[in-house]
């Protein structure tokens, strides 16, 4: 990384003379007057002339030299009308050598300007918003130049402290919240992870206050700016040293491959020249970061393919953190003085930022960005904080320190809540901690049932911070390890040793109690980065799970081995997902069985291997005496099950509630399935959405299953439940209702149980 030395330019006078002006004597208005006059002065143009943002997306004729005097403060145009609106709406500089050719072009006649043929707009950015446009026109036909182009945005960059100041409309004004800001607010956005967090704001990049703008030594300002490049290089280096530590973490979530990718985009030459060109035109090295971060945040919201959005995601923290080493207030504030409880508001966040603050202070996270499977998401819901994805603006009202509410489970964000908010959330936060109190009262009490039947209760987990919660709940095992997770979280599929050490350490952290691995379960929802692009018409019928695994069998031998590597002297259970037919299973079986020969050869031997398989598929019933001959277990995954049965998307709203889990149909599946497996000795487990209800849960029990699995957080609920209910009572109820041809069963069972003091 080499920064080039500064030489004296055309551009740092210009700077150097605006920044004078503007530290001048008169009024805000008249210094604006005297800028537009010098640069147009500067660049040989006949009209300079800047537009400040009002109130309702309005730019406003605000200072001119060559326009028309009496349009100033007249001469207002809407973000997207004309070439100024133009350039704000899209953030970036139009440089035209015939404006009036332009579609966009919009003449106000006010202004005088039908004489005038070449513009060229640059936007006034502040904090990646726009709030103004500064715009130089000339009679003749020409193009400006690179030079002069950068030059513009530089003074604009000047300028924007001038607009910000409040000097020339109100800073309030120049909110996007119009002057609320202060004011209680309620914002929408989508459940990342459920759950409800009170605490108060800690903004993950807080805003550095650059308070020197333009630079009389160029030098001094490439040799701050080396320095803090050496300050981040060495901080981004300690990070990767610090993260490869972590405790807890899944290994195969590795937060260094995230932090190479920065420590890469750090050392990328053309973002260093771009800031380094801003210092050569006078810049400080803090105002040059600036721009730069600007440019890049006005240009994101331009973004819509999710991967650029995240690469420039990268670059933008990258800024930020340069930003922090340079003005010295270098310190993430994961490490600050924080509060006890902390609601994390940030444009978007990486897992292993997250894990930079003290989990067990964090109570909510708010994001602008953020989706469902985006790895914060994923571990955060490991860890039981809530989140909110999608918060449109709320980088803009919330100020660090202010009271947060993060409502995830009804998609809310309360900012500075009222009295009787508080109160409310504070009634459920209690409640919920009440019912969290009693649940570890009962973790090592057995699910049985006041009739003596015992209820295997078990849970999904995912990742490495799942495993730990199988003990702390009183869980009996793992019932559904999704390998695919940590595949997910990756930047690139983790090799056999990798997996390896991931399936031991899952081993290790389950203390001896059954894990049942599900091989990777890919496709539909659930896209692997580094794989190529499967969008398909009808994901969840599609090219997924076995079928991947079963077409690119590699995959599935590396992963096999390094399940079998990982359970030598241990008991291993593994199951195929989607299994359709029986012939499916037979060839994934054979896959297993080659791969235990092999490794057995290399001294790898389990101390017991048992075989079974997902059944999401309903044709696999009718298949149910082949399948049972052999299988040692079978697991329902009835979240892919349902939709099958129903021929209903589970992801499309339109539908949803058409069909009810607690139905006539499943019922009738189930009992059969039931018998089926009772009669051959095989295992039946339950491991989707419904088995973790407690009302499903308590159906599912009458109709004979014994064995469920389920996240976490709802073994404590589910084994509640079970303590509460009679089994032999229930499955005579259920077994007279079955038969019924209404749609539901739910508010039967519910009658049910309260009638008979069963704990939902
Ligand atoms: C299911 O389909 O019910 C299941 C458990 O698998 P997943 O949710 O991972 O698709
Ligand atoms: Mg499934």
């Amino acid at each position: 990384m080499s920064i080039p030395s500064a030489a004296v330019s055309g551009p740092r006078r210009l700077l150097k003379r605006v920044r004078d002006v503007m530290a001048g004597p008169g009024t805000a208005e008249e210094r604006l007057g005297q800028i537009v006059t010098i640069i147009a002065a500067d660049m040989v143009a006949e009209v300079c002339s800047v537009y400040v943002m009002r109130a309702g997306e309005v730019l406003e004729l605000f200072a001119t030299c060559g326009l028309s005097k009496e349009a100033v403060h007249m001469t207002r145009l809407r973000v997207g009308e004309g070439i100024v609106g133009f350039v704000a709406a899209h953030a970036r500089p139009l440089n035209l050598k015939d404006a009036q050719g332009h579609p966009n072009f919009a003449y106000r006649p006010e202004t005088g300007e039908e004489i005038y043929h070449s513009m060229i707009g640059v936007p006034i950015l502040r904090g990646g918003r726009i709030i103004g446009v500064l715009a130089v026109q000339n009679r003749t036909e020409r193009l400006y130049s690179e030079d002069e182009q950068e030059a513009l945005e530089n003074v604009a960059m000047v300028l924007a402290e001038m607009v910000a100041g409040g000097e020339l409309v109100s800073r309030e004004e120049l909110l996007p919240t119009d002057g609320i800001a202060l004011l209680p607010l309620r914002l929408g956005g989508a459940r990342l992870a459920p759950g409800i967090g009170k605490g108060l704001a800690v903004l993950h990049e807080p805003r550095i206050v650059i308070d020197r703008m333009v630079a009389e030594d160029p030098e001094e300002e490439l040799a701050r700016l080396r320095e803090a490049m050496r300050g981040l290089q060495n901080h981004l280096d300690k990070m990767l040293e610090a993260v490869s530590g972590i405790d807890g973490l899944d290994e195969a979530d590795d937060p260094g491959d995230i932090l190479e990718a920065y420590r890469m985009i750090a050392q990328d030459t053309g973002w260093l020249n771009r800031i380094t060109e801003a210092v050569h035109t006078g810049l400080t090295a803090e105002a040059a970061v600036q721009k730069v971060h600007d440019d890049t945040r006005a240009r994101m919201a331009q973004v819509s393919d999710p991967y650029l959005r995240e690469r420039l995601h990268d670059l933008e923290d990258l800024a930020n953190r340069l930003l922090q080493h340079l003005s010295g207030q270098y310190q993430s504030p994961a490490f600050g003085d924080l509060p006890d409880d902390i609601i994390l508001v940030a444009r978007n966040i990486g897992p292993a930022e997250l894990l930079d603050y003290d989990h067990t202070r964090l109570r909510g996270l708010a994001l602008e960005e953020g989706s469902h499977t985006s790895h914060v998401a994923i571990v955060a819901r490991a860890l039981d904080i809530p989140v909110l994805g999608g918060v449109k603006g709320v980088l803009d009202k919330v100020e660090g320190g202010d009271p947060l509410i993060v409502d995830a489970d009804n998609a809310q964000l309360f900012v500075r809540p009222t009295e009787d908010v508080r109160a409310v959330i504070d009634g459920a936060l209690k409640a919920r901690a009440e019912r969290k109190a009693l649940y570890a009262q009962m973790r090592d009490m057995p699910a049985r049932t006041t009739d003596g039947a015992d209820i295997s209760l078990n849970v999904n987990a995912g990742l490495l911070i799942d495993v730990p919660h199988v003990v702390e709940s009183g869980a009996d095992g793992i019932g559904l390890y999704r390998t695919e997770i940590p595949f997910m979280v990756r930047s690139a599929m983790p090799d056999i040793t990798d997996q390896t050490r991931l399936y031991d350490r899952i081993f290790e952290q389950a203390e001896g109690r059954p894990v049942v691995f599900r091989t990777l379960d890919v496709g539909g929802d659930k896209l692997l980065p580094y794989w190529e692009d499967m969008t398909e018409e009808n994901p969840a019928m599609g090219w997924r799970s076995i079928r991947i695994t079963l077409d690119r069998p590699a995959v599935l031998v590396h992963q096999l081995r390094a399940l079998i590597r990982a359970s030598h002297d241990r008991d291993l259970y593994v199951m195929f997902p989607m299994i359709a037919e029986v012939a499916e299973f037979d060839q994934a079986k054979e896959v297993l069985d080659q791969q235990l020969k092999r490794e057995a050869a290399r001294g790898f031997v389990p101390r017991k291997v048992e075989v079974g398989a997902m059944l999401e598929v309903p044709a696999l019933i009718w298949q149910a005496p082949a399948l049972l001959e052999r299988v040692d277990f079978l697991s329902v995954g009835t979240n892919d099950l349902l939709q099958f049965m129903f021929a209903a998307d589970r992801g499309n709203p339109r539908i949803e509630g058409r069909y009810d889990t607690l139905s006539p149909s499943v019922f009738a599946f189930m009992r059969q399935l039931v018998t089926l497996c009772d009669q051959r000795n095989v295992r039946l487990t339950i491991c989707g959405e419904m088995a973790g209800r407690p009302l499903e849960a308590m159906a599912l029990i009458g109709l004979g299953i014994k064995r469920l699995s389920m996240a976490p957080a709802s073994v404590g609920p589910v084994k509640e439940m079970v303590r509460s209910m009679c089994k032999a009572e229930v499955e005579q109820y259920v077994l007279s209702i079955m038969g019924s041809s209404t749609r539901s069963l739910r508010s039967r069972l519910k009658a049910f149980a309260i009638d008979h003091g069963v704990k939902l």
